[in-house]
């Protein structure tokens, strides 16, 4: 007699949509933020970690949403991990 694991209980990654409903305001923030890149008002910059120019902008404050840090896909995710955050 052995109890069933819960494997199914392990908890995936949220999927974006999901993401976007539980954030609105990190979803405002990188809309802000998309806006103000295309109106020149805030420049895209590399990665401060690597170098890497495809960075993405990471929010540190939502209420700022041109205050950003530059980091690439991984990096942003790396910095999400040891924030424990879900939020961009
Ligand atoms: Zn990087
Ligand atoms: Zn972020």
């Amino acid at each position: 007699m052995s109890a069933v694991t819960d494997e199914a209980q392990k908890s995936p990654y949220a999927p974006q949509a999901k993401w976007r409903e539980r954030n609105p305001k990190a979803v405002w923030a990188q809309a802000a933020l998309r806006a103000a890149i295309k109106r020149g008002i805030v420049e895209p910059q590399p990665c401060v970690v690597c170098g890497d120019p495809k960075a993405e902008g990471h929010h540190r404050d939502y209420d700022r949403p041109a205050d950003v840090t530059w980091l690439c896909r991984r990096h942003h995710r790396a910095e999400h991990r040891a924030m424990r955050a879900e939020a961009c």
